[in-house]
């Protein structure tokens, strides 16, 4: 943080390697940690159906909204709500019950392990409460507009705030912490429950659309699945060499983990959607997290029929092994499973990270953590394909350091372009371009 502070460090390479450094500390350190200790305490994810977009909203039910990152507040409002005691006060306010939905990242986490719907990602956020039909909004940190505030005062939706390090104007504030998580989830469920009767029909508006999705593609999670092929040609149970023989075989030709956000300089969702169709269609499987998982969840990308979407052997690898072609990997600190998976190949393949047929997308990407992630995930050897440019544009010297200068740095760097066609075909030449390397 000093060296960005006026009139300290002034040399471009080594705000580079600086932030290299600090990206990895943040993705292997940070997010890792964030990622462990969330499967430690609420469980790791296993594959479980859900389904995504504003349909997920129920007319006839207190519809609550969990927003945010950190799990605890929407994991503590999730298990309130699924009692008894809060379901029966539900039906007796004239409710069929409570429905949980979840947004951003704070939906990644309760959709892996509960299975939650997903009612939407980043730009989405105030259509939901746009539906009138949003009993109450609670919000943990981060990607959370202030414009929440405003808008949720146009109907009768609650909007609670719970951190300490996000209060919003025009939101309550309930102080969540681990040792009060409990009695503050009563009070959030509850006060749902109550807002129902002041519901106005005549402003509520559900959009039909949703889509089935299967989520919770842990590192775990993936390697159980492959352990349930059987398989001729590789017996080692507990490992992703199923994996690693099918990319040598090319009935894969790689993979690619399409991550990071929406961005309101680019049509919401529309680049993810387009990259991810045509990368399956090359036979090259997707790993997604955060605001791009959504987007995938949305256009029906993570249900098994997406398979009929596939080139014949990423068709086939989903047949087989039953899974659909874009794997929901979790919340954005989640991309440290990505990186856990793509590390542990390269170390099972004998390679290295940068000779992996295998790279990062982040189409786009627009928070400040996503330009941390990239710097992980670059300085870990994966070269990454951004659809938004970045904005220190206006030195060549930076532009030169952070796309070819890095190579000699970490073997990866980024590649910038901001139409999704051209950047997909770049993607999936770099993709063949390190298979030819390797000879496969
Ligand atoms: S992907 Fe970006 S916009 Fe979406 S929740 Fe994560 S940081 Fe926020």
């Amino acid at each position: 943080m000093h060296m960005c502070h006026m009139g300290v460090q002034a040399d471009p390479e080594s705000f580079v390697r600086q932030s290299m450094r600090v990206g990895l500390a943040d993705g292997w350190g940070g997010s890792m940690m964030g990622t462990e200790f969330s499967d430690i305490i609420f469980g790791t994810p296993t594959p479980i159906e859900t389904e995504a977009n504003l349909g997920v909203l129920n007319k006839d039910m207190v519809n609550i909204v969990v927003h945010g990152h950190d799990p605890s507040v929407s994991e503590a409002v999730a298990v309130i709500a699924e009692t008894p005691e809060m379901i029966a006060r539900a039906k007796a306010v004239g409710a069929k019950g409570i429905n949980i939905v979840g947004l951003c990242c704070t939906s990644n986490e309760v959709t892996m392990r509960h299975g939650i719907p997903m009612a939407g990602n980043f730009l989405q956020q105030e259509n939901a409460i746009l539906t009138g039909a949003v009993e109450l909004i609670v919000v943990d940190v981060q990607c959370i507009f202030p414009a929440i505030g405003p808008l949720s005062k146009c109907f009768h939706t609650k909007f609670i705030s719970t951190s300490p390090k996000a209060k919003i104007p025009g939101s309550d504030f309930i102080l969540v912490e681990p040792h009060n998580a409990e009695e503050a989830a009563i009070t959030i469920v509850g006060t749902a429950i109550d807002n129902f009767a002041n519901r106005d029909e005549s402003k509520v508006f559900i959009p039909e659309h949703k889509e089935k999705a299967m989520v919770g593609y842990s590192c775990e999670a993936i390697i159980g699945e492959l352990d349930g092929v059987t398989n001729s040609f590789v017996d080692e149970p507990g490992t992703y060499k199923p994996l690693i023989e099918v990319i040598k075989a090319g009935v894969l030709r790689g993979a690619v983990g399409i991550v990071g956000c929406n961005n309101p300089k680019v049509r919401a969702d529309y680049s993810h959607i387009e990259i991810i169709k045509e990368l399956i269609k090359n036979d090259i499987i997707v790993v997604t997290t955060g605001c791009s998982a959504q987007a995938a969840a949305k256009a029906g990308l993570m249900d098994y029929e997406a398979k009929e979407l596939c080139g014949d052997g990423l068709k086939r690898v989903c047949d087989l092994v039953g899974i659909p072609p874009v794997l929901h990997m979790g919340s954005c600190v989640d991309i440290s499973r990505i990186l856990n998976l793509v590390h542990t190949v390269a170390k099972e393949w004998g390679i290295d990270v940068t000779q992996l047929p295998v790279v990062g997308c982040a189409p786009e990407w627009m928070s400040q953590k996503a330009v941390s992630i990239a710097n992980y995930v670059v300085a870990s050897g994966l070269d990454t394909y951004l659809g938004i440019e970045p904005q220190v544009k206006g030195s060549d010297e930076m532009m030169h350091l952070i796309t070819d200068g890095s190579r000699d740095m970490v073997g990866a760097g980024y590649i910038i372009e901001m139409d999704p066609a051209k950047l997909v075909t770049a993607m999936i030449d770099g993709i063949e371009a390190k298979r030819t390397a390797l000879n496969i």
